[in-house]
């Protein structure tokens, strides 16, 4: 059943996805771009953002859970699908049957795959994950080394590549992706048959040095600038192409006079009289409590852009913004006000909540009525 009412816009322009992944894939243009859509395209829809990237010219995605990687298949029946998560005991014959890639972490990982490689008589695919310094997932250097080794022990995979993950590349200077770049290029030596894949969306910043040969983009693709704020200037061209804009629709607006205070705790004190707007989207909804009383919202008035702050705190299912600088006219119930996007860039709004984007796009509830724009094709 799809929400009833007015009451918030979610819209995602399919294009704007795509224009992005093009972007990304020309600033590495002899290696393949490929597109990290784990937990649901980072909360956009990966049923559609998945069909609109493999259209954009996309071949090879990788998603992080086995059921991700199964459900993904569904619409696209041709690309190439790794899941980052390697395949759970149980889910092989699953996998083989979807054509699914596992990213393998761990020795006991492997042998499951090839073991049922031997059981099925044919190759199967997989990519093989080698910690360089992140210490999360993936094969520690020790184990990494037998197999190098003894390259018997990957009989029966069809490896595809060898990859690793950066700790710090969204901070240009951090001495860790120095290092992680020369320990993933031993790597590389040791396992020279296997093509290497090192960077996500801010590693892709950080040079050709980093590049190697498949590049595993994600925040960036939907829109986040994935470099800190604080990067050096030449990293603001990681400007990226506005996907998701969330407005709010203006349930009821009051007056309110210097005596009152808004919301749960009272945490807003209303220091002269003026109007509190009440909109229908909440902490339920994705829009994090610690926006209490820091977000911050705008509203196209007669003027331009009127930027108002959250007043009080958010409540699950309601927030209540300061329109006192807005004409009354301006901000009336059914006005639209925007809170990702448009008047307030998704970083921004994650800087404001003490969080990155990818926090807020994962976030963003199921109630809200999606809108999709363009195909991806059109970038
Ligand atoms: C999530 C993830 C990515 C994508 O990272 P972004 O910062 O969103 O670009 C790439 N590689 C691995 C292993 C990941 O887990």
């Amino acid at each position: 059943m799809p929400p009833f009412g007015d009451t918030a816009r979610l819209t995602i322009d399919l294009d704007a996805l795509g224009a992005n992944w093009h972007k990304l894939a020309a600033l590495a243009p002899q290696a393949q771009c490929a597109a990290v859509v784990k937990a649901d395209a980072y909360g956009i829809g990966a049923d559609r953002a998945g069909p609109a990237l493999w259209r954009a010219g996309c071949r090879r995605f990788f998603v992080a859970h086995a059921e991700e990687a199964l459900r993904l298949r569904a619409t696209l029946p041709q690309a190439v699908i790794h899941a980052l998560h390697g395949v759970p005991a149980g889910a092989e014959a699953d996998f083989v049957a979807a054509g699914i890639a596992p990213v393998l972490s761990t020795p006991a990982q492997i042998e499951r795959w090839r073991a049922e490689a031997r059981r099925r008589e044919t190759p199967l695919p997989a990519a093989l994950q080698i910690d360089t310094g992140m210490n999360r997932l993936g094969l520690q250097p020790v184990e990494a080394e037998v197999l190098a080794a003894d390259p018997g022990l990957l009989a029966g995979l069809d490896l595809q590549f060898v990859m690793s993950h950066l700790a710090c590349a969204d901070e240009p200077g951090h001495p860790l992706n120095e290092a992680q770049r020369e320990r993933f290029a031993a790597w590389r030596k040791a396992f020279p048959a296997l093509r290497g894949s090192l960077v996500n969306s801010a590693g892709i910043f950080l040079g050709p040095g980093f590049h190697h040969d498949i590049l595993r983009p994600g925040i960036a693709l939907y829109g986040s600038n994935p470099m800190r704020p604080d990067a050096t200037p030449e990293h603001a061209r990681a400007a990226m192409h506005e996907v998701v804009r969330l407005q709010g629709v203006v349930l009821q607006v009051r007056a309110v006079d210097s005596a009152q205070t808004v919301g749960y705790g009272a945490s807003y004190r209303v220091e002269k009289p003026g109007r509190i707007a009440t909109l229908a989207v909440g902490y339920a909804d994705g829009l994090l409590r610690a926006l209490s009383n820091r977000g911050r919202a705008a509203i196209r008035g007669r003027q331009g852009y009127v930027r108002v702050p959250f007043a009080g705190r958010v409540s699950m299912d309601l927030i209540t913004l300061d329109v006192s600088a807005l004409d009354e006219t301006d901000c009336a119930p059914g006005a639209l006000v925007d809170l990702l996007g448009g008047g307030v860039p998704l970083d921004e709004q994650a800087a404001h909540a003490g969080t990155i984007a990818y926090e807020l796009l994962t976030d963003l509830g199921p109630r809200y009525a999606r809108t999709y724009i363009g195909t991806g094709a059109g970038a």
